[in-house]
């Protein structure tokens, strides 16, 4: 954190004792004169000076506190992408070895109920045991039937949808 910020802070804080102060001088002044006329240039300047440097501070107060804790969630947003980014690699894992188990499935004649998944990148479509689409990983993992609907081509390669 450097000096300004927590001048800042400082700053803050002041401004508010500093308005809080205002508000009672302004209270006690009204409170010392008895006719009404008198007491409103008390309460108007006192009151609302006071309450203007409470808000200013405020503000001072969750600016810095912001700043503070900016610095502090940088640490924690970098380890928490790093996270993101394991767990994805896992995903990427996960979806890989799912294709596999049920391209072993097509192969053991079992029933596939919900139709191929295949990876869909921007303009064709694969198995998900292709090698092209092996190595990317801005392909998007769609049944068969969304994929060729969406337009795009059929991998030439791995045939999806054809005969293996
Ligand atoms: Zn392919």
């Amino acid at each position: 954190m450097n000096r300004f910020a927590k001048l800042g802070g400082l700053l803050g804080i002041a401004y508010c004792i500093a308005g809080f102060v205002l508000v009672f001088l302004g209270w006690n002044g009204a409170a010392s004169n008895d006719s009404a006329s008198a007491q409103f240039p008390y309460l108007i300047s006192g009151g609302i000076a006071g309450l203007g440097l409470v808000v200013v501070g405020a503000a001072l107060i969750v600016a810095h506190s912001l700043r503070t804790d900016r610095v502090e969630l940088r640490g924690s947003i970098d380890d928490l992408r790093s996270a993101i980014e394991h767990m994805s690699a896992s995903a990427g894992t996960a979806v890989a070895s799912t294709g596999s188990s049920a391209g072993a499935n097509r192969l053991a004649g079992t029933d596939n109920v919900e139709g191929d998944v295949v990876l869909a990148g921007a303009e064709s479509y694969h198995r998900t045991t292709c090698s092209l689409v092996a190595d990317q990983s801005d392909v998007v993992a769609m049944p068969l039937e969304e994929a060729a609907a969406s337009g795009r081509a059929a991998c030439r390669v791995c045939n999806p949808g054809g005969d293996a």
